[in-house]
């Protein structure tokens, strides 16, 4: 079946940035025909699940550093027109408050993502944006004037075509599958290899698996054949396949993109050094000679993490203190500061919230998002090899892309 409307814009994908973008572009243009085309039941499902059900929207920090890909400078044009300012007012015309709290993250007042996804789906309605559900797109037909793409529901032909399909993070459930990337490879679309991101780091379980459930506040650093490769601060969880907790999560990008001996290293008293590390234990021991090794660190660390820390040094938990030599000391205070994992891989593309890697922003205009293969064809959101750090990064740039694509097709229209 062929649909008899052709649309001034179809944008492939119901999520995060083809939503906005059809808001977006309706509130400026109410003349401009939109057609929204999503594979699931109901649009907006990953975003739902976002910020742990709270949507991490945006962030104070909108530097360029936070975000990744092969052409570092690709978002930068997009997130500063579009700052945390005017997304915030984006919503605010949508009927949502944000509230930054004191790490500079932006969240609904709500603090249900359910009311971002809501307010876009509403906003879409009251529009006049056609939304056509469990309508997945499975090939797409580049024109000179009027571009086709087939679906599950029939053909739709548009003047320009929005792909907004994200990429695989979060798994097939929330439909991400990759397929519009293969597809517009195959369509000629360059594009740079995918991995997992902001994710969990699957590491060798001998120590982790006995600490499973543990949190301990840390420097988590990352080094590839000895190289540093990332650094953060906070939360650490340890696990029964290996490490989690944001510094972690915030890590982890490099895990499966480059290859070579991957160590992850935790400081497990980031505000003293070694010296003075081994200064309090030695004065633990003059004091405290008469107890057993398996409490000897339990003021200063979790017991349990405490414990693993004297036994990686060789040491049995039943010995005495007074039994501790100097250079004990120092090895315990060493393995403090450098709580070492041989690290494997990530739990995959399925626990990962965004994709690493995506179309090739080479062949992206970086201020329309507008392919420089095909004419009237964008790109936005996760699709692109975009990624940004844990903290409301990546809704940012799929919202500023969004915005972007949707400014280069209302200029279309000016004298319509
Ligand atoms: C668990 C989790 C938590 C997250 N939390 C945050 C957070 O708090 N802050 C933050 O900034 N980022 C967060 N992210 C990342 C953020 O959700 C994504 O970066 C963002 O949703 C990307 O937007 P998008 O529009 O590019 O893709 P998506 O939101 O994934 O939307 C793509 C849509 O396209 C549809 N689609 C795919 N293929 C087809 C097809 N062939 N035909 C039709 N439709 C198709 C999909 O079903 C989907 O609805 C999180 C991700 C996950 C998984």
């Amino acid at each position: 079946m062929i649909m008899s409307k052709v649309y001034d814009v179809c944008i492939v994908g119901g999520g995060a940035s083809g939503l906005s973008a059809a808001v977006y572009i309706k509130q400026k243009n109410r003349n401009i025909s939109v057609a929204v085309l999503e594979r699931l039941s109901r649009v907006g499902k990953k975003l739902i699940t976002t910020g742990n059900g709270r949507c991490n929207i945006t962030n104070a920090d909108e530097a360029l550093r936070h975000y990744h890909g092969q052409n570092a400078f690709f978002p930068e044009y997009a997130i500063k027109k579009y700052s945390n300012i005017e997304i915030e007012q984006f919503f605010k015309s949508l009927g949502v408050a944000l509230f930054c709290d004191e790490t500079g993250r932006y969240y609904p007042a709500s603090l249900q993502a359910s009311s971002v996804v809501d307010a876009l789906r509403f906003s879409c309605d009251s529009l006049g944006v056609d939304t056509f559900t469990e309508c997945k797109v499975t090939d797409v037909l580049f024109g000179k004037d009027l571009h086709t793409l087939k679906t599950e529901k029939g053909e739709f032909r548009a003047k320009n075509i929005v792909f907004a399909a994200g990429l695989y993070s979060g798994g097939a459930k929330l439909g991400c599958d990759g397929f519009v990337l293969k597809l517009l490879k195959s369509k000629g679309e360059k594009c740079v290899s995918v991995t997992p991101a902001i994710v969990q780091i699957k590491t060798d379980t001998d120590i982790v698996r006995s600490l499973k459930g543990i949190k301990v506040n840390a420097v988590a650093v990352l080094k590839i054949n000895g190289k540093l490769v990332r650094q953060e601060t906070g939360e650490v969880l340890f696990c029964d396949y290996g490490l989690s907790g944001p510094a972690i999560l915030q890590i982890a990008r490099e895990i499966e993109r480059q290859n070579g001996e991957k160590i992850i290293s935790l400081d497990l008293m980031p505000h003293s050094s070694v010296e003075e590390i081994v200064s309090l234990l030695s004065s633990f021991k003059s004091n405290l000679s008469y107890r057993n090794l398996d409490e000897f660190l339990s003021g200063i660390l979790n017991k349990r993490v405490g414990q693993a820390v004297i036994k990686s040094t060789g040491r049995k938990l039943t010995e005495k203190v007074a039994d501790l030599t100097d250079s004990d000391i120092k090895r315990i205070a060493g393995i403090i500061k450098n709580f070492s994992f041989k690290a494997f891989s990530t739990t995959g593309f399925d626990n990962s919230q965004v994709t690493a890697g995506g179309l090739d922003t080479n062949g992206f205009d970086r201020y329309t998002m507008m392919s420089e293969n095909h004419k009237n064809i964008y790109a936005i959101g996760e699709i692109l090899d975009v990624d940004g750090d844990c903290g409301g990064y990546n809704l940012h740039f799929a919202f500023s892309s969004a915005f972007c694509a949707a400014d280069s097709i209302i200029k279309e229209y000016i004298n319509d």
